[in-house]
C-alpha cells in the first residue's frame, strides 16, 4: 500500500534527509520525526515540513528544541519513549526505520506493534533482533519494506514471483569500499579520514567505516536471511566495484534477475514508500554507456575478516548475531574515536586498557539445564535442542528466558550472568557484557562495556 502519511526515525541522518526529499517531491506528508541530539536540524525539519510530533532522544537537546518550537504547534517530546510515541501514532501508515544501530530495535517494534508498515533502513535492528521482529510483522500483519538498497534490488527482483521454491539463490553486490584490493599490512594504518572516503556513496559514519572493513555486507547478509527467508548458504557476496548493479536473484531454471541503476539511495527509500507502485524521481538516469564494463569479484575474506565473521554468525544462529553486531557497533564508534586501529575492528583486541581475567565474585557461572524440555518441539532434552541450531532463537524462547542466553551462545564462550545481564567471557579474556531489560515485556538488548574492557571480541565470540 503506498504511504500517505510517514513518521521517520532518524530524520536528521542520511537516510532520513534524503527520504524528507522524496516526500516532499512526492507529496508524502509527514506525521512525526525523531532524532538523537540534533536539535537545530531536527527544528529546519519541524519547520519545513509540520509532523505534529517531534521526539529527542538527548533530554538536554529536546528542552531546546521544546523551546525553539514554542511558537508552532509541534508538540516536543523526548528520550526513547518520545521515539516509541512517534513510532506508534496513529496518524501515519509507514514509518521508516532510519536509526543507525540497534537502538532502533525498540521503537521499530513499537511501530511494528501499532501495525505500521514499515520501511526498513535499519539494518542492525534486524541483524541483532532478526527472530523478534519477523514475528512481531508476522503476528501483526506487518509488511517489512526494504530500504537498504541490495535488498530492495533483491525485493524488486522477486516481484512476480509465484512460488517460494522458484528462489534460488541470491547475489549480494558490494562495493568493496575504499579499501579495496589492499593487504592486510597496508591496513594497518589506515586513518578514519581514508575510511569515510567511500567511492560510490555518501552515508552516515558509522555505515561508511562497515562499508571499509566489509562488516556491512556481512551484516547485509544476515539482514538477507531474515527479510527473504533464505538461507546464508543462498547467499554468494561478489564485489562489484561500480555500485550499478544493486543485487541480483537467481531462480530455479538458473535465470538471473538484477536491479540496476545509479547509486542514490533515493531510489530504494521511494520505492519502499510507493511500492507496489512506480514513479519518476529526480535521480539521474543510469547510462550503461557511460561505464562501459561492470566488473565482479570474489572477496577477499583473508582481509576482511568481518564479512567470514557474520556469515558464520548466522548459521550458529541464536544469540550470535546480535553478539557480532554489538561488538561491531562498539568496535566500529571506538575506531571513530580514535581508540583502536582499523585492524582492531574484526580482530577484537583489546586496546590499552586492562582486561579482567576472571569475572566478579557476584557473577556465577551460567549453566543451561539439560533436563527442560526444549519449548519448540517440548520432546527433545535442552541438551539434545542445542544441536538443531537455529531453534534457540529470541522468539522462540522469549526474552525473559533466562536460558536463553547460555543456551543461544551455547558452546562458544562462557557465560556468566547476574539477574538478566550476562557477561560473555572468551577465552582472551575480553569481556562482553549483554544486558536485556524488560520493557513492556521486551525486549531490549543493550550491549556495554565490561568494566573498562573494550569489547570488540566478535571473532573470540563465535570462534
Ligand atoms: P546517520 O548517522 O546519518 O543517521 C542516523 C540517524 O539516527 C540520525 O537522525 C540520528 O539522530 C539518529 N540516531 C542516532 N543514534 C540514535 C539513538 N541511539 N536513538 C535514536 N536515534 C538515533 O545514519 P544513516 O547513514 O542515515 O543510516 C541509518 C540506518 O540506515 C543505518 O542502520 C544504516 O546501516 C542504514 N542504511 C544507510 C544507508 C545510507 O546510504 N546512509 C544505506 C543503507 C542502509
Ligand atoms: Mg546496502
Amino acid at each position: 500500500m503506498m504511504t500517505n502519511n510517514l513518521s521517520i526515525l532518524g530524520a536528521t541522518g542520511s537516510i532520513g534527509t534524503q527520504a524528507l526529499d522524496v516526500c516532499e517531491k512526492r507529496g508524502i506528508r509527514i506525521t512525526c520525526l525523531t532524532a538523537h541530539s540534533n536539535d537545530k536540524l531536527l527544528e529546519q525539519q519541524a519547520r519545513k515540513y509540520r509532523p505534529h510530533t517531534v521526539a529527542l532522544v538527548d533530554e538536554q537537546a529536546a528542552k531546546r528544541l521544546k523551546t525553539a518550537l514554542k511558537d508552532t504547534s509541534i508538540r516536543v517530546l523526548s528520550g526513547m519513549e518520545g521515539v516509541c510515541v512517534c513510532a506508534s501514532d496513529d496518524a501515519a501508515d509507514t514509518v521508516l526505520t532510519s536509526v543507525v544501530g540497534m537502538a532502533g530495535l525498540q521503537p521499530t517494534l513499537a511501530a511494528i506493534e501499532a501495525k505500521k508498515t514499515i520501511a526498513l533502513a535499519n539494518k542492525e535492528t534486524l541483524v541483532a533482533g532478526g527472530a523478534l521482529v519477523t514475528k512481531a510483522a508476522r503476528d501483526n500483519g506487518v509488511r517489512l519494506l526494504p530500504v537498504d538498497s541490495e535488498h530492495s534490488a533483491i525485493f524488486q527482483s522477486l516481484q512476480g514471483m509465484q512460488r517460494k521454491q522458484e528462489l534460488k539463490s541470491i547475489i549480494l553486490t558490494a562495493s568493496g569500499g575504499p579499501f579495496f584490493g589492499k593487504t592486510r599490512d597496508e591496513l594497518a594504518g589506515v586513518t578514519l579520514e581514508a575510511a569515510l572516503k567511500h567511492p560510490n556513496w555518501s552515508m552516515g559514519a558509522k555505515i561508511t567505516v562497515d562499508s571499509a572493513t566489509m562488516m556491512n555486507k556481512g551484516l547485509e547478509l544476515i539482514e538477507a536471511v531474515w527479510l527473504f527467508g533464505v538461507t546464508p548458504a543462498q547467499i554468494e557476496v561478489v564485489v562489484h566495484r561500480e555500485s550499478v548493479l544493486h543485487s541480483a536473484v537467481e531462480f530455479a531454471d538458473n535465470s538471473v534477475i538484477a536491479q540496476l541503476g545509479v547509486p542514490d539511495m533515493r531510489i530504494p527509500i521511494q520505492y519502499a514508500l510507493t511500492y507496489p507502485e512506480r514513479y519518476e524521481s529526480p535521480v539521474k538516469k543510469l547510462r550503461l554507456t557511460d561505464y562501459g564494463a561492470l566488473s565482479f569479484q570474489k572477496p577477499d575474506e583473508d582481509t576482511f575478516r568481518c564479512l567470514p565473521l557474520c556469515r558464520s554468525a548466522i548459521e550458529r544462529g541464536g544469540l550470535c548475531p546480535a553478539v557480532v553486531n554489538g561488538a561491531n557497533e562498539e568496535a566500529n564508534a571506538l575506531f571513530r574515536q580514535g581508540k583502536i586501529g582499523f585492524l582492531d575492528i574484526a580482530r577484537g583486541k583489546s586496546g590499552s586498557s586492562t582486561s579482567p581475567t576472571s569475572p566478579p565474585a557476584r557473577w556465577t557461572r551460567f549453566k543451561a539445564k539439560t533436563t527442560t524440555r526444549c519449548k519448540t518441539c517440548l520432546t527433545r532434552t535442552k541438551q539434545q535442542e542445542r544441536m538443531c541450531g537455529r531453534t534457540y532463537d529470541n522468539s522462540e524462547f522469549g526474552i525473559r528466558n533466562s536460558e536463553w542466553m547460555g543456551a543461544a551462545c551455547g558452546d562458544a564462550p562462557n557465560v556468566y550472568r547476574q539477574d538478566r545481564s550476562f557477561t560473555i567471557r572468551d577465552r582472551q579474556s575480553l569481556h562482553w557484557r549483554v544486558i536485556w531489560l524488560e520493557n513492556r515485556n521486551l525486549r531490549r538488548i543493550q550491549f556495554t562495556h565490561f568494566q573498562k574492557s573494550i569489547v570488540p571480541a566478535a571473532a573470540q565470540c563465535i570462534r
